[in-house]
């Protein structure tokens, strides 16, 4: 009876997964979730706050969205060209005007399955061992176990809570090294929901010029602000560095079950031809992105913007994230930074009420 491993002749072998996975680390699925669901089977109810999944909360995609998706779904049943659907990336190409990102073209754009899978592409594309990522810290942990299976190394720099999140230059700076490649930012922020100031963004440019660092933008939450906040794509602020920057629907469109990210390549291209060439290679190598997903592209970027309904003072996610925050900082002990942008609350457990050793 085969139980556990494979039969080889008459022994059987224990698999033991690669040691490429040896140093990744990413339990937000891991053993908390687990226990969640032995807690679940015993017959508890599990909010499940683990990872950034609107649907289950009553979130539903655009209306417009999901009739556009069912109305092509005719012609999903072919590959697309493996960087994605012409109109899909065209819309996406429109986005980044909007956004003040210069000279972007078609392709320099690569749809892909959720940011997530494209986070993985843009590090397998770069990163030779050895090599070192600067990746925030708090972190959304996809970023670090990408750098790791890839074969790097993630550099965790400061983000301080007292300056509202915002990343410490001085501190990214005396972390770079001959092996550094890239700084990666993430803003708006997960987990804490920062918003980055055009001057903080300036700052990082410069850090990124001086040492030739790639500069990879993870801006999923790009209009999920409150209270009035505009984002800047730090793309826009530069032509001379080479900035990957991300995106996608899972967030600002509530339909991660999706699957519909991109990736937009800008900037210093000219010098980067090689490793565009790389993610070109990759992406092939999947033959394309679910191209349901991609249908969604297109409606999704135009016109109406229901974001902008929930992020507003009345709306659902505001309303949820000020009761969110009232509620979290009236309990004793726990202190939060009122996030401007995002989907997250990011507190601090005072330690004398709170004597937590270990999270
Ligand atoms: N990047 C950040 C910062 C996220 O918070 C998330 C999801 O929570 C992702 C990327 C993954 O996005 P996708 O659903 O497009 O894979």
């Amino acid at each position: 009876m085969l139980t556990q491993g494979i039969i080889t002749g008459s022994s059987v072998q224990t698999l033991h997964k690669s040691l490429k996975l040896n140093n990744v680390c990413y339990d937000i699925r891991g053993p908390v979730l687990q226990r969640a669901k032995e807690m679940e089977e015993d017959g508890h109810r599990i909010i499940k706050l683990n990872i950034g999944n609107p649907a289950p909360f009553g979130f539903e995609a655009p209306e417009e969205i999901l009739q556009d998706v069912i109305h092509n779904m005719g012609q999903a049943s072919g590959y697309t060209d493996s960087k994605g659907l012409f109109s899909a990336r065209k819309a996406i190409m429109h986005y980044t005007q909007q956004k003040n990102i210069k000279g972007v073209t078609i392709e320099d754009i690569i749809v892909g399955n959720g940011v997530s899978e494209l986070i993985v592409m843009a590090m397998q594309g770069l990163l030779n061992n050895g090599d070192q990522v600067l990746v925030p810290m708090p972190d959304y942990p996809l970023w670090t176990a990408a750098v790791t299976l890839a074969g790097g190394t993630a550099r965790h720099y400061v983000c301080e809570e007292d300056n509202g999140w915002e990343p410490n230059l001085k501190d990214i700076e005396s972390k770079i090294n001959a092996n550094t490649r890239g700084i990666v930012i993430i803003n708006p922020n997960n987990p804490t929901g920062a918003l980055y100031s055009d001057d903080l963004l300036k700052g990082i440019i410069e850090i990124a010029r001086h040492h030739g660092l790639v500069i990879f933008a993870d801006e999923i939450y790009d209009k999920v602000l409150y209270d009035g906040h505009q984002h800047t794509s730090i793309a826009s602020l530069a032509d001379d560095v080479l900035f990957i920057t991300l995106n996608g629907l899972s967030k600002n469109y509530r339909t991660c079950g999706y699957r519909a990210g991109w990736l937009i390549a800008s900037g210093a291209k000219k010098h980067a031809h090689d490793y565009i060439e790389g993610l070109n290679m990759l992406a092939s190598m999947r033959l394309c992105a679910n191209v349901p997903g991609q249908l969604g592209i297109q409606t999704a970027l135009g016109g109406y913007q229901s974001i902008d309904d929930l992020v507003a003072p009345e709306g659902r996610l505001c309303k949820q994230r000020d009761l969110a925050y009232e509620m979290l900082t009236a309990i004793p002990g726990v202190t939060c930074y009122k996030p401007p942008a995002a989907m997250y609350l990011f507190p601090k457990l005072d330690p004398e009420i709170y004597p937590i050793e270990d999270d």
